[in-house]
């Protein structure tokens, strides 16, 4: 890491201001050519930007130098805030990459030297990549409350203890003769299995932190013509499928993302359900059965004039399902109570034509997402690499526990501690660093 690395920090385009970061050995002559001298650290300046060759000023900008170690890559950096223009930014690009040892920095380059200088640890490094793509409140203060090493410490606490176990056990293993106190065995014993029972009880959190990372999928399922289409654009305030009144012509998943309440929701349309001798069709119920069985929530729409229509979708009906009887301007309350005793509550009653009834709606789907999300005291597990990590642990102290030979007992210890080394990137991580950078965008 002997480059200095740049990227423009902001979005490209004109704007008000761009940000320009800077990093690596090279900054602070960088300034001393370009800005007139570095300012005094991590205070702002207002200076000059010229080019050194000719003496011709770039741009009038903000200058910041955050001398290493204080900086967030833990390298010298400096941040120029420019006017956003495309000249400038040419401008200011081209000087800079003339410079000895200086090149544009690679996706996720500055969270990586942050990391590598252990500004950071990996959980942390994740937390800020999720932090740029929250959309919504909820999404935010997860990240955040990563990003704030909670998790990571959480590892870190548990692989200490794991280690501290490992090593009296280790001892014994080695020792065997110096007559190490029976205790002692039992002790660290019993200390793994407090420890395999603390990370299974966090694993078992119905994946609350990684839906709420990707989103609750919530699937409208319903007979052709039920009003599904209708639903999804009222819910979406924007056309996002297409209704009509020919049955079957939503022949594929259709899906548009949501903020309910700061809660974020996948919301996907499925293709009638109905028996089809159309092949095409077929197959929009076939994806629409896939997307049902694996989805959060399901919205099962139906037709309040057309009771005999329930059947086809009554398979689909269990404790995630939310039933609602569309199209009430064309009945009587009375007339869709045969839709209240399908699922495990009343049916909500709605006219997608009046409106009536769609608040409530969204209301008690904003409270079954709500509940499915609504976390605890504990960090959750945000990622699939992290409950893959935490698994690979239980199941090595599962080993461990019914391991007979001591070698092997501790073997099964090394992988526990290496599989939560793996977390927070303590241990040979190396491998999956370029591809958790590269999620990042440039500037990062
Ligand atoms: P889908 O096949 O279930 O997606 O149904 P659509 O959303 O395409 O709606 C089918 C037809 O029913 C369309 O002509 C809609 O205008 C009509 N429709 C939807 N909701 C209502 C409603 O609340 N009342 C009445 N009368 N018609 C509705």
């Amino acid at each position: 890491m002997t480059d200095t690395i740049f990227a423009l920090a902001t979005p490209p385009g004109r704007a008000a201001i761009a940000v320009v970061r800077i990093s690596g050995p090279g900054t602070r002559a960088a300034l001393d050519d370009v800005a007139g001298g570095a300012p005094k650290p991590r205070h702002a300046a207002h200076r000059r930007l010229r080019d050194p060759k000719n003496g011709e000023v770039i741009d009038d900008a903000i200058v910041l130098f955050f001398p290493a170690p204080q900086s967030f890559t833990g390298e010298d950096m400096a941040e120029l805030q420019l006017h956003s223009g495309r000249a400038i930014l040419a401008a200011i690009f081209a000087t800079l990459s003339t410079r000895g040892g200086f090149r544009l920095a690679e996706p996720g380059e500055f969270t990586r030297r942050a990391f590598v200088n252990e500004k950071l640890d990996l959980t942390a490094a994740e937390a800020i990549a999720d932090l740029v793509d929250a959309e919504t409140g909820a999404q935010r203060r997860q990240a955040l409350r990563q990003l704030e090493g909670e998790f990571g410490r959480r590892c870190e606490d548990w692989r200490a203890r794991l280690i501290r176990a490992q090593a009296q056990l280790e001892a014994a293993i080695d020792f065997p003769e110096e007559d190490l106190p029976p205790e002692l065995w039992a002790k660290a014993r019993a200390e793994l299995e407090a420890l395999r029972d603390e990370i299974a009880a966090h694993l078992d959190d119905d994946h609350r932190g990684e839906r709420l990372r990707e989103g609750v999928v919530v699937a409208i399922l319903g007979p052709p013509n039920a009003g599904k289409s209708s639903l999804m654009n009222a819910l979406a305030k924007r056309d996002v499928a297409i209704t009509s009144s020919i049955a079957g012509t939503t022949r594929d998943v259709i899906e548009v993302a949501l903020d309910l309440g700061g809660y974020p929701v996948i919301l996907a349309d499925t293709a009638g359900l109905r028996d089809s001798a159309d092949q095409i069709e077929e197959e929009g119920i076939r994806r629409a059965r896939a997307r049902a069985a694996s989805a959060d929530l399901r919205l099962i729409v139906l037709d309040a004039s057309r009771p005999n229509e329930a059947r086809a979708v009554e398979p689909h009906i269990d404790a995630k399902a939310l039933i609602v009887a569309n199209k009430m301007d064309l009945v009587s309350r009375k007339e869709a109570d045969w839709a209240d005793r399908l699922g495990a509550s009343p049916a909500s009653r709605l006219s997608l034509t009046t409106g009536a009834g769609l608040s409530a709606l969204i209301e008690r789907l904003g409270a079954a997402v709500a509940e499915l999300l609504t976390a605890g005291a504990a960090p959750l597990v945000t990622r699939t690499r992290h409950r893959q990590a935490l698994e690979a642990c239980v199941a090595a102290l599962d080993r461990f526990a019914g391991a007979t030979l001591p070698e092997l007992a501790a073997e099964d210890l090394r992988a526990a501690a290496r599989s939560l080394g793996r977390i927070t990137g303590r241990v040979d991580v190396e491998d999956m660093l370029d591809a958790l950078f590269r999620e990042f965008c440039i500037g990062k």
